[in-house]
């Protein structure tokens, strides 16, 4: 396991000695939360072959967990959408008529699964399978895995994750147990974030939904820095023609946070300067970065900045003339400061 887990608790009531492991698993929570991270590390556990006590982690050196962290373990499966795969005249469960192929978990992918299962274990301890997202089954992959649910063997488990498990079938979420991911706690998501020498980028968490794997992401991928050059220009805003020609530049930089992001964040950075002007503490960025005067602003007119950016959020994705789109953005957008 690396480093420490983002959910403690979770994973000692499920690692806890007296509790059975039921098996079906229901991994729900929004993106971010370590979801997949505490998946991947409760199916070494159940796959090493080294005696271990309540809330251990696997051990990392037998030949199970060697063959787990190589990505050949005979009797671990995961099962994720296959890309590659043309779309099958099924509808998906919760998306009927908008039909986005390379997102399903296709029919044979359970089938395939089906057989490992009815063959037996290669190495005589569990068989784990992780299915990611869950989401990605459709209503006939799902009944599938269900049919395979019924006549569950003493040593099969199934981990499903999903961050919109409300769009499950009902008879899928009632036969497995859901384990709800909440944030963690924001000293956890911190040291998460230090052990991998992203300390420096805690600061993002509020922004990010407190999802320490979001921030990390945006890191690694060079989106940050973007994001930083532009809240650096919100809490110092230029001219709003000078700032529109500033931001088309910057999002035709590489990893540019892009159009969307940057009408996001500055509907982000109006909300929390309108909880600054009611007296109410900032949601999405570091209070001593936003302008000190907040209080102090027109409420009316942030408000009103804010409905006026929502509508034009509709054309973030393809604005006829994306110069023009920044424009108008940042004159609406500034104009509570100057009151
Ligand atoms: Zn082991």
């Amino acid at each position: 396991m690396p480093d420490s887990l983002l959910n403690v608790d979770i994973w000692s009531s499920l690692t806890g000695a007296a509790d059975r492991l039921p098996h079906a698993l229901l991994f729900a929570g929004q993106p971010g939360v370590g979801k997949r991270e505490l998946a991947d590390a409760l199916a070494a556990r159940l796959l090493c072959e080294t005696s271990l006590q309540a809330g251990q982690p696997a051990c990392g050196r037998c030949p199970s967990c060697m063959m787990f962290a190589s990505g050949q373990h005979p009797d671990f499966r995961r099962l994720q959408p296959d890309a590659s795969a043309e779309s099958e005249e099924e509808a998906p469960v919760a998306e009927e008529g908008k039909r986005k192929a390379s997102k399903q978990i296709r029919i044979g992918q359970i089938r395939e699964v089906e057989d490992f299962f009815h063959v037996g274990g290669h190495r005589g301890g569990a068989r784990v399978c992780i299915i990611d997202p869950a989401e990605a089954m459709n209503a006939i992959t799902a009944n599938a895995l269900l049919k395979i649910l019924e006549e569950p063997s003493v040593s099969l488990y199934f981990i499903m994750i999903s961050h919109r498990w409300h769009r499950l079938l009902p008879t899928l979420l009632s036969r497995s147990r859901r384990v709800m991911f909440g944030h963690p706690a924001e000293e956890q998501a911190k040291r998460w974030l230090a052990e991998r020498k992203l300390a420096e980028h805690a600061k993002w968490l509020p922004f990010f939904g407190h999802a320490p794997l979001e921030v990390a992401d945006a890191a690694k991928s060079g989106r940050l820095k973007a994001l930083d050059a532009l809240v650096a220009d919100l809490f110092k805003p230029a001219d709003p023609l000078a700032q529109a020609a500033r931001w088309e530049a910057l999002i035709k930089a590489d990893a540019s946070p892009g159009m969307e992001d940057l009408v996001l964040t500055v509907q982000k950075w109006l909300f929390d300067l309108s909880r600054l002007a009611v007296g109410m503490p900032a949601r999405y960025f570091p209070q001593a970065a936003l302008p000190r005067q907040a209080h102090k602003l027109s409420l009316p007119a942030l408000l009103q900045a804010q409905r006026q950016i929502g509508q034009l959020r509709a054309w973030a994705g393809h604005p006829l003339n994306p110069r023009l789109f920044l424009e108008d953005l940042c004159l609406r957008a500034f104009k509570p400061l100057k009151t």
